[in-house]
């Protein structure tokens, strides 16, 4: 029997036909999941509307609602062997990973915003109309539709999920078709917090359901992440029907700055990390390197050995550092990514391509030599794939640098503080890291420039994204 959908408060068979998940480290079924209907979308919708003002929800105190959200930060725990293993097998990330960063972090947001909830605040104005009180107030968004990707699904579902229920809106959740299994085990989990019927919500199925709440006019909000491309098809969907309120994490091509005074050891170590996480399947991923001409060739000498030291195997192996990609469709696109970058005259010096056997396990890959127009450089590769070039001088950099459509990280390399602080002005991304590998943090704003997206997660950033300011004009003025 497929999974099923979480509508009002019950779970409820979909309508549509279902998808297999797969075991990455495997290629075989680990469940048939359900695919919603059109029907079921506008069911879940409806019922986050009417949970939206219904006295269980709307009238609930904040510190009992804060309650709620440290009561399911205390349940992730509980089940935090269960959720990472779980995790590990439909995503494939090892399962250290899993542990420390999916399931530690989710829980970690549910209890940071859960300190959230007593303290949203409004202010008042000094406006100029005589006899006037004028506040703001906070107010929830109303309806958001949550749509996830398949590379950390439960952690990025905990980055909107936490900071939606903080702010008293209700949801639905539609994870990537790929790996939906923690996303649905988390609502089984908001249930048993005593989260209100309504207030979450979940529908499954491929981009398909997707659109239908992108273009649906019950949708207040659309917070997003995943790629560029379907971000595209998202605004447009949001444009053409109600005009909703979009919060989009999309693509990225991070540059690493290893500028001539670095410590090359702890740049390789760094940038090992930040480039084969997840196998690369990381947005902030490290991808084009580029190195001062007189480090280059140790830089590229310590990189590969580093990578072709990786112990490649299943995520559940806890010496495992590097896992599969998560499909067979992926391991082919990032495949052909490689092809190409050999093609267009790239130096291939380790990797190159998949591992034979069962699973969809890749060689981690480094190119030298790379120029600044070659595909490899350009597109996002979503895999552990690393093109490096070098340069000869700061004021050419910064503009190789900033030469992509897309803008969520960067890196740099430097013990110089002058240098450090010259490429954090200049380079246009929303982070921006000094010696260290691309780790955001619930306290820290997460989000891009360009076409790497709009708005902001985490921090007050994110109350931002999950609350409208009302603007009250209380005139006290005795009649003439
Ligand atoms: P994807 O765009 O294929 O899918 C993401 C989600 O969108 C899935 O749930 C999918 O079913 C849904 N979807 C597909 N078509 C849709 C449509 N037409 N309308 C609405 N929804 C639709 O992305 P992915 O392959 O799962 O994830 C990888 C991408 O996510 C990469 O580009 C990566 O950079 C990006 N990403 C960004 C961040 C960030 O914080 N900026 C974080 C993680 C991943």
């Amino acid at each position: 029997m497929a999974t099923r959908l979480f509508i009002d408060g019950q779970w409820a068979e979909a309508g549509g036909a279902s998808i297999p998940t797969l075991d990455p480290a495997t290629g075989r079924v680990i469940e048939e999941v359900g695919t919603a209907s059109r029907a079921d979308v506008d069911a879940a919708v409806a019922a986050a509307r009417r949970a939206l003002t219904a006295p269980a929800w709307r009238g609930l105190p904040p510190v009992k609602r804060a309650a709620l959200l440290f009561r399911l930060a205390d349940l992730i725990d509980r089940h935090h062997e269960e959720l990472a293993a779980l995790e590990t097998r439909d995503q494939g990330q090892p399962i250290g990973i899993s542990r420390q960063v999916s399931v530690t972090g989710a829980a970690e947001h549910f209890r940071y915003f859960a300190g959230w909830v007593t303290k949203i605040q409004g202010t008042t104005n000094p406006v100029s109309f005589p006899d006037t009180l004028h506040y703001t107030r906070r107010e929830p968004v109303g309806v958001n539709a949550l749509i996830t990707p398949w590379n950390f699904p439960l952690m990025i579902l905990a980055w909107k999920l936490a900071p939606a229920l903080a702010t008293g809106n209700t949801v639905v959740i539609k994870p990537s078709e790929v790996t939906p299994l923690t996303s649905i085990r988390l609502v089984e989990l908001v249930r048993e917090a005593g989260i209100p019927d309504g207030v979450v919500n979940l529908v499954t199925g491929d981009g398909a359901v997707g659109a239908m709440l992108s273009e649906h006019p019950g949708v207040d909000h659309l917070s997003y992440t995943g790629s560029t491309a379907v971000g595209r098809l998202i605004t447009a969907a949001s444009a053409a029907s109600n005009l909703k309120r979009l919060t989009l994490e999309l693509g990225g091509k991070a540059p690493s700055i290893i500028a001539a005074d670095a410590d090359v050891d702890a740049a390789v170590a760094g940038n090992l990390a930040g480039s084969t996480l997840n196998s690369g399947q990381v947005c902030a991923a490290y991808t084009r390197f580029f190195v001062d001409r007189k480090r280059e060739q140790e830089f590229v000498e310590k990189m590969a050995a580093g990578l072709g030291a990786l112990r490649l195997g299943p995520g559940s192996d806890e010496s495992t550092q590097l896992g599969p990609l998560v499909s067979a469709r992926h391991r082919d696109h990032v495949d052909a990514l490689v092809r190409t970058g050999r093609a267009e005259g790239a130096d291939l010096v380790t990797g190159g391509g998949p591992l034979d056997g069962d699973g969809y396990f890749y060689r981690p890959t480094l190119f030298a030599g790379v120029t600044d127009d070659m595909t490899i450089m350009r597109e996002e590769i979503f895999g552990p794939v690393l093109a490096v070039t070098s340069y000869d001088g700061e004021d050419e950099l910064i503009g190789r640098a900033n030469d992509t459509e897309y803008g969520l990280a960067a890196t740099v390399w430097t013990n110089d503080i002058r240098t450090a602080q010259v490429y954090a002005d200049g380079i246009r991304a929303g982070a921006v890291f000094v010696n260290m590998p691309p780790i955001p943090d619930m306290t820290a704003p997460w989000g891009g420039y360009k076409a790497s997206g709009w708005g902001r997660e985490m921090g007050p950033w994110a109350i931002d994204a999950y609350t409208e300011t009302k603007s009250v004009w209380l005139h006290y003025g005795r009649p003439a």
